[in-house]
């Protein structure tokens, strides 16, 4: 990972973000400081009973960032670095990811302080229920509907939702979406963000000038969202996966990984490490390879002003939350790479969660082909609204994902008015 992570404030990060769009649409100060300003947020500390009979506090968090285009959607976090600050800044980035792809939600997140990896299932039951509990008075299917995120999952979302039910008297699905199939959850969201991913990939790949049939490409965290991108890229467009990583390290084959094998290598061994074959490469060097398509899908912050100058690839599409920063944005627009930034690239998560909730809502379920159709419907439709201002505005990708989403969410706030 590179050295400077730990001083860059995701939230800042997020703010220079939406001044950079607000300039361009010539918006006054009162509307940049909503779209600037978290609408809501609760921070709770709650005790759980460890399985050594001790109990220890932890710090959870969730924030509702803007909801003029309606309920707050966004995930829960479960890491030890978790902050204030990157919540509201995921937060954010959901409010212009569900505009972007025009689902009409707001944008909220959560996230809880804690070393998933060092707990038992039993601790991961009863913290989540607990922290369920905590933030119960926000979440509820018109009002905010939390999905899984980096070592949350299926599971969790389970827990949740049952904790949520428990306490309303009935069973309410629609609180939450990620939840497996035999609970309310739908047909394809498991791999929705990885395969939303791809398909922006492909859309974008000839106005980048590479052709998919033998692009070499790298993924960077190869946890749900890489592993499905790098597994549709091989299967559906013939693409050559020459370099794979996760928190311990990656590894790299420039005569191409097949994704299914590394997958299996990882169920049984816990890391991509030591899958036969293959030499072994850091998490900084899986960055700078050159390749066609480079994947960051692991955490924020990967691509900095220290590191853009040394990235190969021609495209760079972000299936993880923010991980390139403004500044080295800048330098990866002069060096004519294409980012398919994470609003749009990491979108099809939430949509196919959107997809769940209405589901839920209806109480009737669609096949996974139809999901799939859909999905794809609305990545197609989104990258090319984005390339579409990219091109008459003459600016970045990321910059005309914002300009669509965030004019979005302006003319919500304008129509509605200001209350009271
Ligand atoms: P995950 O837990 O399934 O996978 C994360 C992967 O990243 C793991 O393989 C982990 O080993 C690896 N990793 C962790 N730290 C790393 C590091 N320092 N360097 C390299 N690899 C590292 O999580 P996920 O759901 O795939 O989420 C990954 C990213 O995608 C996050 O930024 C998340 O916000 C974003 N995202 C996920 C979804 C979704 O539906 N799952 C939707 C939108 C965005």
């Amino acid at each position: 990972m590179p050295a400077d992570t730990s001083t860059i404030n995701p939230f800042e990060t997020a703010r220079k973000q939406i001044d950079i769009v607000a300039d361009l649409l010539k918006l006054n100060g009162g509307t940049r400081e909503i779209l600037k300003s978290p609408k809501r947020e609760l921070t709770v500390n709650f005790p759980v009973r460890m399985d050594d009979g001790s109990y220890r506090v932890f710090q959870g968090h969730r924030v509702q960032y803007n909801m003029a285009r309606g309920p707050t959607k966004g995930g829960i976090r479960y890491h030890p670095q978790v902050t204030l600050d990157e919540v509201r800044a995921l937060a954010a980035w959901m409010t212009w990811k569900c505009a972007v792809v025009n689902l009409p939600y707001g944008g909220g997140k959560g996230g809880v302080v804690c070393d998933p990896k060092k707990m038992s299932q039993g601790e991961l039951e009863r913290l989540t229920r607990r922290y369920a509990l905590e933030i119960a008075p926000l979440i509820g299917p018109e009002m905010d509907i939390p999905a899984p995120d980096v070592y949350t999952d299926s599971q969790t979302m389970s827990w949740i939702m049952d904790t949520y039910s428990m306490m309303k008297g009935f069973s309410v699905p629609g609180v939450v979406t990620g939840k497996p199939i035999s609970l309310g959850g739908s047909e394809g969201r498991g791999e929705a963000t990885g395969r939303g991913c791809a398909y922006v990939i492909r859309e974008a790949a000839p106005h980048a000038g590479v052709s998919m049939k033998g692009a070499s490409v790298a993924v960077q965290g190869f946890g749900n969202a890489g592993s499905v991108t790098a597994k549709l890229l091989h299967d559906d467009q013939g693409a050559k996966i020459i370099a794979l990583s996760d928190s311990r390290g990656g590894i790299t084959n420039s005569a191409g990984l097949d994704p299914h094998k590394v997958e299996a290598h990882k169920a049984k061994t816990g890391t991509v490490l030591g899958f036969p074959g293959a030499k072994p490469i850091s998490n900084t060097e899986i960055l700078e390879l050159k390749c066609d398509v480079l994947v960051p899908a692991a955490l924020e912050n990967q691509i900095t002003a220290k590191n853009a100058s040394k990235i190969q690839a021609k495209i760079v599409a972000e299936a993880a939350n923010g991980p390139t920063t403004p500044e080295a944005d800048e330098v990866l627009f002069e060096k004519k790479i294409t980012v398919l930034p994470d609003i749009l690239a990491n979108a099809g998560g939430v949509t196919v969660s959107y997809f769940e909730w209405a589901q839920d809502i209806q109480g009737f379920f669609w096949p996974l082909a139809e999901v799939n159709q859909r999905l794809e419907r609305v990545m197609v439709h989104s990258y090319g609204e984005v390339h579409r201002v990219a091109t008459e505005r003459k600016v970045h990708n990321r910059t005309a994902a914002y300009v669509v989403a965030i004019q979005r969410v302006v003319d919500a706030i304008k129509i509605r008015g200001i209350f009271p």
